[in-house]
């Protein structure tokens, strides 16, 4: 039981922060709707600490499994849910298996020893590899998934605040291997010695839950930024997507010269399918068309809705004599659809204008070729394929 009256004001501090942070968590959740899958694995995070708390304050001299096995492992636990929340919010790989594995090993390797304030050191130093080691696979799941988001820099710096938690716990491990009569300051919590640490775990789980907090905007902004730049019908960049692509490709264009094209696809006679089968048939012949015209795009290709019934393909490394075999392939996919509606074939047909970025040329005066170009093709009878004049070669 807890002597110092300091000590158990900073453990009733730590239950509050771990309730608060189990309240706010199922706040996201329930109301909110935010991450929800993420948000109650955080939550969860914050109660299985919590409860290893209350079993740490209900100590005595008496051997109690309940208080001391139970308790550091559902803290461990605690952690583990940490790792999952954050694998759902970053549509990681799971790491179940991983991490049930280290908490058994954990639990089997304080089966060894009688749960009792004489072997305190020993388990706290399991308790303390096994966090450790929960904390630098967090950080190596951070760093997969802000890799793919932020700069190296910006990455580093968000990554090392969980390694120095993953450390911390690290050095109390040796500490308490090298120095096991230091276990009063390291791992008890109701002696005037454990203040220290007691408030190093205030911070820790103010600092763990800002944290996520930090993470779950972050995955909202990104989200919210995504749904702006995209079309709601078919899922495509919409234009505001693509003047920024294409701002991008061309200054790399303008930098290394890395070659680059655009092709314009204009759907043939639409309004007639809007005419004869109605506005939902025409929406559908659109998705299926922008789905057609994706499976045949590379990765680093941005395929954009430019407009009604009108995409627009950059293709990035992409000089005017490969651009011809791309806009090939885009038709013949497009000839391939086999789409009915209320038992009516409708067959999707295209004009297409291709465009290659020249020496001189401005961007926007590209995106005017491919229209050119395509605008041609209508003129020439539909459903062909025409290279803006000033890039085909001379
Ligand atoms: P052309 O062969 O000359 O390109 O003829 P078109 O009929 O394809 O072109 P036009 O510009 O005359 O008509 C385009 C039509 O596309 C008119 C508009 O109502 C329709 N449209 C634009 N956006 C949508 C949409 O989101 N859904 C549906 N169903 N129709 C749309
Ligand atoms: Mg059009
Ligand atoms: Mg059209």
């Amino acid at each position: 039981m807890i002597e110092n009256s300091s000590s158990l004001i900073l453990i009733q501090v730590i239950c509050i922060l771990c309730l608060a942070g189990t309240i706010a968590w199922t706040v996201m959740v329930v109301p909110m709707r935010v991450a929800p899958s993420a948000s109650w694995r955080f939550a969860l995070a914050n109660f299985c600490v919590l409860l290893g708390m209350l079993l740490y304050t209900q100590r005595t001299q008496e051997p109690s499994y309940l208080h001391w096995l139970v308790a550091d492992n559902i803290i461990l636990v605690g952690f583990c849910f940490l790792r999952w929340g954050a694998q759902r919010l970053y549509h990681l790989k799971s790491s179940h298996r991983f991490d049930i594995a280290v908490i058994s090993i954990s639990i089997s390797l304080m089966l060894l020893a009688k749960p009792h304030t004489a072997n305190a050191a020993y388990l706290m130093i399991i308790l303390s590899l096994a966090a450790a080691v929960c904390f630098f696979m967090l950080a190596k799941d951070h760093y997969i998934a802000f890799k793919a988001n932020f700069t190296a820099y910006a990455t580093y710096w968000l990554v090392i605040p969980i390694v120095l938690i993953g450390m911390m716990f690290l050095v109390r491990a040796f500490i308490l291997l090298l120095f096991p009569e230091k276990v009063a300051t390291y791992a008890a919590f109701h002696t005037e010695e454990s203040l220290p640490i007691l408030w190093v775990y205030i911070v820790l789980i103010l600092l763990v839950n800002i944290l996520i907090i930090g993470n779950t905007i972050n995955r909202l902004v990104v989200k919210i930024m995504t749904l702006a730049n995209k079309d709601s019908l078919t899922g495509l960049w919409n234009r505001n997507a693509l003047q920024s692509k294409l701002a991008l490709e061309h200054a790399r264009w303008l930098r290394d010269k890395v070659s680059y094209s655009v092709i314009l696809i204009d759907l043939d006679h639409f309004k007639q399918i809007n005419d004869s089968y109605g506005h939902t048939a025409g929406d559908e012949v659109l998705k299926v068309a922008a789905k057609q015209l994706n499976s045949v795009t590379r990765k680093i290709d941005y395929l954009c809705r430019y407009g009604g019934e009108e995409f627009v393909l950059i293709l990035p490394l992409t000089t005017e004599k490969k651009v011809l075999c791309v806009a090939e392939k885009l038709q013949q996919i497009l000839s391939e659809v086999s789409f009915e509606w209320q038992g009516n074939p409708i067959a999707i047909e295209a004009s297409i204008g291709c465009a290659t970025i020249k020496e001189g040329l401005p961007v926007e005066a590209l995106l005017h070729l491919a229209d050119k170009a395509m605008y041609e093709a209508k003129a020439s009878g539909r459903n062909c394929i025409k290279i803006a004049k000033t890039a085909q070669p001379e």
